[in-house]
């Protein structure tokens, strides 16, 4: 069975990641299974932009593993806030506060901005590194939506609670917390970024594993 090491220490994005590769038959490792070298994963994201957080994720932990990694980085970009959080999604506000913290901040920030609107979208990067940190594949998907002026559903991670996305919007509106993990698979920029590198993905552990 082939091996590909996931470049993320977040469960929730790592359970999303598992879910959509997991039909591929592929065994996913996590930084977790460094086991006394995994403290040594500690990448710096410091990059303008999701691509090149990704690309300094993967290559960082491809270093230690020896293997395939895929890295993902995500966030959710605001229009009425200039593109906020965006690459700094995960730590809006400060290292203090937690997904619901966060969420209270960007509502309480959009509350300001009651003539602007509250389009948004979610954006995922994918970044597929060789065992020798050469980039192997890069992805970039989104999700266009409209942000809610209060949380709703209990499911999901993240912004999640206020996040509808414009695919939905003519049904009843369901916040991405209140969907079927299917169902925000099917549209999420997540979802959308990982079936377009299960299409390739195979073919590139293949070449990686025959060097
Ligand atoms: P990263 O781990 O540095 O890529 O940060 C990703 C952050 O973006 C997460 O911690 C969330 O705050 C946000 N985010 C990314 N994808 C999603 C999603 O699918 N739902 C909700 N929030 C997300």
């Amino acid at each position: 069975m082939t091996e590909l090491w996931i470049a993320t220490g977040n469960a929730k994005k790592r359970a999303e990641l598992e879910r959509l590769l997991g039909p591929l038959g592929i065994t996913i490792r996590t930084p977790h299974d460094l086991r006394e070298r995994s403290s040594e994963y500690d990448p710096i994201e410091d990059q303008p932009d999701f691509a090149g957080n990704a690309r300094v994720k993967a290559t960082a932990l491809a270093r230690l593993c020896d293997g395939t990694t895929l890295a993902d980085d995500s966030g959710l970009c605001v229009d009425a806030l200039d593109g906020r959080p965006g690459v700094h999604s995960a730590r809006y506000g400060g290292p203090g506060l937690d997904d619901a913290g966060r969420v209270d901040r960007l509502l309480a920030e959009l509350a300001e901005q009651p003539d602007r609107p509250r389009t948004a979208r979610f954006v995922c990067s994918l970044c597929v590194c060789d065992a020798r940190g050469d980039v192997l594949a890069a992805i970039e998907e989104t999700c266009e939506g409209t942000l809610l002026t209060a949380p709703s559903g209990a499911g999901g991670f993240g912004y999640d609670p206020i996040f509808v996305a414009h695919d939905l919007r003519d049904e009843p509106v369901r916040s991405f917390a209140e969907l079927p993990a299917a169902e925000k698979d099917r549209i999420s920029h997540r979802g959308k970024a990982l079936r377009r590198l299960a299409a390739e993905l195979p073919a590139l552990l293949a070449r990686d594993a025959g060097r």
